[in-house]
């Protein structure tokens, strides 16, 4: 069985949504077994609703309705286009739809009385969108004639509480998805239902973080036992680097689970970077695969994979993170200063992503912009300390880095001309990553994509 997970563009409109119908009866054809089916919000709705959430913090609770009868306005004329000839159907769905818009009213109405936007209070605004998106999908579905059932993700996927970033509970969420989720499939149906939200065991909306739909395919993929998670979206698959800094950007057909979990951590937003993570526990292979262009192969994720000579396999870049520079004449010939340092981190749950050291300094970057402050103020007790906002990562990914000749030699030629104030390299022999300003990111990845993809880009272009 596959799970099929489509991303915002894919059900952006209805011409998509009539697109993402057709592929789920192709898989139907293809293998028998009904697909799970797991949806995003409309593109740019979950944006919409965080920014209704905001207006209603500043106490803009009309701003915030403004922006609920647009979201609301959208999805309808969607399901006007999908449902032209029937007049019924409309109405029960337009219907079904108003308790979202009625729940949302609701709790920014809440937020605005209360001036807080808790980030519980966010997770049960921002995951709406999939809620919306999604019943239309499986109305449309019912219309076409596709056995299938619709459920809410939030009677199965059981996380914790860390809202706006959750995790699976598994020992919950198996057994849930045993009593809601598997009895649909055994019925024989396909079943539709959403990316990026869950519930507490307390039946409280969750949000897996921001392009989290990828996450919930592979979580629902490892429950099912799935035997291929399909990832939806609006490329032909994983590319040697972002096709919107580099158009002639190559496919990479297919990519092992560990240069898949690097790229995506490090700014391949086409994946989310701990969809991998339950893919790996269990094997299921993971295809990247376009909505728009189903005559591409895509890029298969998986164990093994076979090596044809290639050494840098591809570049991407993560931009707008604070880099730290701690220096500390105490660090000088002692023992036990990083793990001191280290431990300020574990108190404030700041996960660092590179690090750097010399003898009496440290430079390491994060992403969170939560608990910084107080991080920051204990780690100021250790030395001098220095904050650099708005860098960028980039991080060159390939093969047997440790025991090729000159790779280094080659990335730091092609930015001669870039400011490169960290480097990260040799903890794996698969990376080598580096800090940078990031209005430099985006010169620096076509510079380093044309150095080791000349031939491609030639060809291309
Ligand atoms: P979806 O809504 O389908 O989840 P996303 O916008 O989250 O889609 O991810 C797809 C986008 O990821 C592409 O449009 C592309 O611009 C971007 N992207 C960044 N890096 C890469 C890469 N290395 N390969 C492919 N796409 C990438
Ligand atoms: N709709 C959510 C977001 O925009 C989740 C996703 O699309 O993956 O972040
Ligand atoms: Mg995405």
């Amino acid at each position: 069985m596959y799970v099929m997970k489509f991303g915002g563009t894919s059900v952006g409109s209805a011409q998509s949504m009539h697109q993402v119908i057709q592929l789920v009866k192709d898989a139907l054809t293809e293998s028998k077994k009904p697909p799970v089916v797991v949806l995003s919000a409309m593109s740019g709705i979950t944006n919409k609703l965080i920014e209704a959430g905001e207006y209603a913090l500043n106490k803009q609770v009309d701003k915030a309705k403004n922006i609920i009868d647009q979201i609301r306005a959208h999805h309808k004329s969607t399901i006007e286009s999908l449902f032209s000839e029937e007049n019924i159907q409309q109405q029960q769905l337009l219907q079904q739809l108003e308790k979202y818009y009625d729940e949302l009213i609701v709790i920014c109405q809440g937020v605005a009385y209360l001036g807080e936007l808790s980030k519980r209070s966010l997770d049960a605004i921002s995951g709406i969108g999939e809620l919306l998106s999604s019943k239309i999908i499986g109305a449309l579905a019912n219309r076409e004639g596709i056995p299938s059932a619709w459920i809410d993700a939030r009677e199965f996927l059981i996380t914790d509480d860390n809202f706006n970033k959750a995790s699976p509970l598994w020992d919950k969420l198996i057994p849930a998805a045993n009593e809601k989720l598997l009895p649909l499939l055994k019925q024989n149906k396909v079943v539709f239902t959403q990316g990026f939200i869950g519930s507490t065991t307390d039946g409280i909306s969750t949000t897996l973080g921001r392009g989290g739909s990828d996450y919930s395919a592979s979580i629902i993929g490892v429950t099912v036992n799935a035997k291929e998670i399909q990832i939806w979206t609006d490329v032909d698959g994983m590319m040697s680097a972002d096709p919107r800094i580099v158009p002639n950007a190559k496919l990479l057909s297919e990519v092992s689970f560990q240069e898949a979990s690097e790229l995506a951590y490090f700014g391949a937003k086409v994946l989310h970077p701990l969809t991998i993570k339950p893919a790996v526990e269990k094997n299921i292979p993971v295809r990247i695969l376009n909505t728009f262009n189903t005559k591409s192969a895509g890029t298969l994720i998986k164990g093994q994979v076979a090596t044809n000579g290639e050494t840098v396999r591809a570049v991407a870049t993560k931009k707008g993170i604070r880099a730290i520079f701690l220096s500390s004449p105490r660090m000088l010939m002692t023992h036990g200063f990083l793990a001191q340092v280290f431990s300020v981190f574990d108190k404030y749950k700041v996960p660092i992503d590179l690090i750097s050291t010399s003898e009496i300094s440290v430079a390491m970057t994060v992403d969170s912009k939560e608990n910084i402050e107080g991080l920051l103020s204990e780690l100021n007790q250790f030395g001098e300390i220095n904050i650099m906002d708005d860098v960028a990562i980039v991080s060159v990914v390939g093969r047997q880095f440790r025991y090729q000749n000159g790779i280094a030699g080659r990335v730091f030629n092609a930015l001669k001309d870039v400011n490169i104030m960290v480097i990260s390299g040799g903890a794996s022999d698969i990376n080598l990553n580096f800090v940078i300003s990031s209005k430099d990111a985006d010169k620096a990845i076509k510079q380093l994509h044309t150095e080791f993809f000349k031939l491609e880009s030639v060809l291309a272009g």
